[in-house]
């Protein structure tokens, strides 16, 4: 395999235009960077990140009302656990 990666990413001055990667190809014309499978697996492990995120956040938030809404009916929150 020869060649440099055909994908283009955001560079040049100030970092607002599309160049191609400089990077060396080393598999179907990428560079292991911007393969397609390898761009898949970071998008795969941020969407997992996100969601983690989203249900840590939900549950804190759950937490917080359950929370207040105890000590609005006068029950210690620490009763119900
Ligand atoms: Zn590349």
């Amino acid at each position: 395999m020869t060649g440099h990666c055909k994908a283009t990413i955001l560079g040049g001055s100030g970092g607002w235009r599309r160049i191609s990667c400089s990077k060396k190809a080393t598999k179907d014309s990428y560079c292991g960077t911007h393969h397609p499978d390898a761009v898949k697996r970071r998008e795969a492990k941020a969407k997992a990140e996100m969601k983690e995120w989203h249900e840590k956040y939900a549950r804190l938030d759950f937490d917080k009302r359950a929370g207040d809404k105890c000590r609005e009916l006068g029950i210690q929150p620490e009763e119900i656990k």
